[in-house]
């Protein structure tokens, strides 16, 4: 049966989707988040880091004072070569402003609870959507049978994004790396204070990162392909055997801590993303839908920035829309389909360049990691250089007050 929705329809409950729901909520604008799991999906991918940027951003959303308290500040980033089987300290480089490390768990239950209850749908996955064509207005297909005529549509659906492939957008690339992340809990306390410590070994990178101070969040960063094993992989001890097989000739204590992580914990994903160059031409927004988050701008993780620019969009999109006075009827104003246009193009013109450089700057750090010749490395390594003459530049963007 179709509804009409008059407010906005939000496709996805991550962390882009919360969040912007939760803006708009805080300028008067009403929406309903459409989510395709049956419960809040909290748990994949265990840990994020939201470098200062993301701080500014959570700040603006009211939430930064409760994520405070769970997760200690991170202050230091140490590098450590294992090369040759040697343990060597490459570099000790202070990490300038706010850092933690959160539990996804603690983002996404914080922006969660700080919704209006019923925001989010669960249990509706998007099928498909097409425009009516008398009215013009988005209509929303799902999988349980139901259907939505929107009048706006956001879509925050991820990496795999239905909403991008309405809007033509080109299908998202695969790095050639993988990650397999955890966490692993000290009773007695860890040894890595408040520092992100990396272990370097040919083409196995493993990151260690204190959340508080007896739990750890890890990933290991490595060449691999699951390709057809894929089905295998969500066995969480097929993931830490593997994961011990990566790292067997790195030091004792990084076997301890894989022993160690929590099976829950642990998954393995393949490194995605949009073409930098994509992102420079590409048209966000048809009408009155149009995409955020990883479905407009999936990256690699290496610069941390991914869930931190999904919280920027969030920011800026509610602050232009109130801007353009999309506030809900309650309040007497109108959401006008001219409206509604204007302001996501206006969002589009504020967040490209942000989203072009942060995605370029990842990507040619993704190549250093992941090139198997010295040529190529050298190459990115001089284009990193050239381009991103402050290399944690990306830190210092602030989306605004909202
Ligand atoms: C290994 C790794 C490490 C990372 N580390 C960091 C980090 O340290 N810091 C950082 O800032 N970022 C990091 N990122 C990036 C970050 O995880 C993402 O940018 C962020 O989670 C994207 O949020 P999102 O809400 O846009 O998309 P998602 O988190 O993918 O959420 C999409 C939501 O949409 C739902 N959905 C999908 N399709 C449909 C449909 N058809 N119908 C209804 N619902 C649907 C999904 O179930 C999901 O809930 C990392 C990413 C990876 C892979």
């Amino acid at each position: 049966m179709d509804n009409n929705h008059d407010g906005v329809v939000i496709i996805g409950a991550g962390i882009c989707g919360l969040a912007t729901a939760l803006a708009l909520h805080k300028k008067g604008i009403k929406a309903v988040v459409m989510e395709k799991s049956e419960s809040l999906r909290n748990v994949t991918g265990a840990a994020i880091t939201i470098r200062p940027n993301g701080w500014r951003a959570l700040h603006q959303l009211g939430v930064a004072d409760i994520l405070r308290q769970t997760a200690i500040p991170i202050h230091w980033e140490r590098i450590i070569s294992l090369d040759g089987g040697r343990k060597k300290e490459i570099s000790l480089t202070p990490w300038d402003g706010e850092s933690r490390c959160l539990r996804r768990k603690d983002l996404i239950d914080t922006l969660y609870a700080a919704l209006p209850r019923g925001t989010v749908k669960f249990d509706c996955q998007l099928e498909s959507i097409k425009l009516d064509p008398r009215s013009n207005k988005p209509v929303l297909l799902f999988v349980n049978g139901n259907s939505i005529i929107a009048k706006l549509v956001i879509g925050c659906d991820g990496g795999k994004s239905i909403i991008a492939d309405f809007l033509n957008l080109k299908p998202t690339k695969t790095f050639p790396l993988c990650s397999i992340r955890g966490l692993t809990n000290y009773p007695s306390g860890h040894s890595y204070g408040h520092e992100f410590t990396r272990f370097m070994k040919d083409n196995v990178l493993v990151g260690i990162i204190p959340i508080d101070e007896n739990l750890i969040y890890w990933f290991c960063a490595t060449s691999y392909n699951p390709g057809a094993d894929k089905k295998a992989w969500e066995d969480p001890e097929v993931i830490r055997q593997s994961s011990l097989e990566f790292v067997r000739e790195h030091p004792q204590e990084i076997h301890e801590m894989i022993e160690n992580a929590d099976a829950k914990s642990l998954s393995l994903t393949n490194l995605r993303y949009r073409a930098p160059w994509e992102l420079l031409t590409s048209t966000f927004c048809k009408g009155t839908v149009m995409v955020a988050g990883d479905a407009m701008h999936i990256m690699g993780p290496f610069l941390a920035q991914g869930g931190s620019a999904g919280l920027e969009d969030a920011v800026v999109l509610a602050r232009i829309m109130a801007q353009q006075g999309l506030n809900s009827p309650e309040s007497g104003n109108k959401m006008t389909v001219q409206g509604v246009q204007e302001a996501f193009y206006r969002f589009v013109k504020e967040r490209r360049m942000r989203v072009v450089r942060l995605s370029f700057q990842t990507y040619l750090t993704g190549m250093i990691v992941s090139a198997s010749s010295r040529i190529k490395k050298i190459i990115y390594i001089i284009l990193l250089i050239l381009l991103f003459h402050n290399q944690s530049g990306h830190i210092d963007y602030d989306c605004g007050d909202l």
